[in-house]
């Protein structure tokens, strides 16, 4: 089972969710429905990865993420101005007796390789990013990172899901915390899972923000979706209408507790701080595969 944790906008509490959620399953193996299932978690949100600072694994292997970009024999390059006008990104360019490549805008297509008509193009490799793997306790732990200037996510979102998922055996549960937004590297975390749990906020923004994420995850790519509401009882009633209009379940609420607000500055999960929310996060993934069942 792959749970994913999105949000339409940052800053809604995201990250909190899938830790918690992630460590109160770490905790459950007394429940039927947990143990015996392997347990790991995906920090997708390759920007800015801070799912360990909560987590605090035991990081022990990393790789880098690369693709790759064109590199121009100036020996051989005619500059026919080809690459650049194939180029979709406007990563080349041909000015005078020189082509440019600009490598942040670059995404690896190979277009332009395939196009230069005397074959003054030859790859070579761009690293974008890494990827790390660890443990907490017994769930598995992964996460990237993407290097400051790199202009695409995606390539690394989707290593990260690749090193965690593609060769799992056996029964598991997965949570994947996705960046923010609704852009390419949100959708690519959120492919071919079984469940999209959007945390929002009860304000025009968080609702603004939640239509697009909702559209995407359950319109787009065809999954059902839940609604966890953080900061309960601020702004107004228009994310609850919009659920009931469009029939998506409010899975759990958070009220706005200074008390959370002081754990999350001190890098100290919510269930450490109020042990309560243990079984509040464990009925939270009941539902959830209540809903998937469905
Ligand atoms: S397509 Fe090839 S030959 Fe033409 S400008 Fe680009 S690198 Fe040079
Ligand atoms: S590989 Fe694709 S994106 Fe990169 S410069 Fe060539 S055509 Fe543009």
């Amino acid at each position: 089972m792959i749970i994913t944790v999105a949000s339409g906008k940052g800053g809604t509490g995201k990250t909190t969710i899938a830790v918690n959620l992630a460590l109160s399953l770490l905790g459950a193996s007394d429940d039927p429905t947990v143990r015996g299932r392997k347990l790991i978690f995906a920090d997708c949100d390759v920007e800015e990865p801070n799912a360990a600072l909560f987590l605090n694994p035991l990081l022990r292997e990393s790789q880098e993420v690369a693709f790759q970009i064109p590199e121009v024999d100036e020996e051989t390059c005619t500059y026919c101005g080809r690459c650049a006008q194939v180029c979709e990104f406007h990563a080349i360019a041909v000015v005078g007796q020189r082509v440019i490549v600009f490598k942040e805008l670059c995404h690896g297509c190979g277009s332009c390789t395939l196009e230069c008509p005397v074959g003054a193009i030859h790859e070579v490799p761009y690293v974008i990013g890494k990827i790390e793997r660890g443990r907490v306790g017994s769930m598995t732990f992964f996460q990237g990172t993407m290097n400051i200037g790199v202009a695409t996510a995606t390539p690394i979102v989707r290593q990260v899901k690749h090193w965690a998922l593609d060769d799992v055996q056996g029964d598991f549960i997965a949570i994947l915390d996705a960046p923010p937004g609704t852009s390419c590297p949100v959708v690519e975390s959120l492919k071919n899972s079984d469940f999209a749990l959007m945390v929002t906020e009860p304000t025009p923004f968080g609702l603004h923000d939640l239509k697009l994420a909702v559209q995407v995850a359950r319109k787009e790519l065809g999954m059902p979706v839940g609604v966890i509401i953080n900061r309960d009882g601020i702004g107004d009633a228009g994310v609850e209408e919009f659920c009931a209009q469009e029939g998506v379940p409010i899975l759990m609420r958070i009220p706005l507790d200074r008390r959370i607000a002081e754990a999350y500055s001190r890098g100290e999960p919510l269930i450490s701080a109020l042990p309560e929310y243990r079984e509040r996060f464990l009925e939270l993934y009941h539902r959830i595969q209540g809903e998937i069942d469905r």
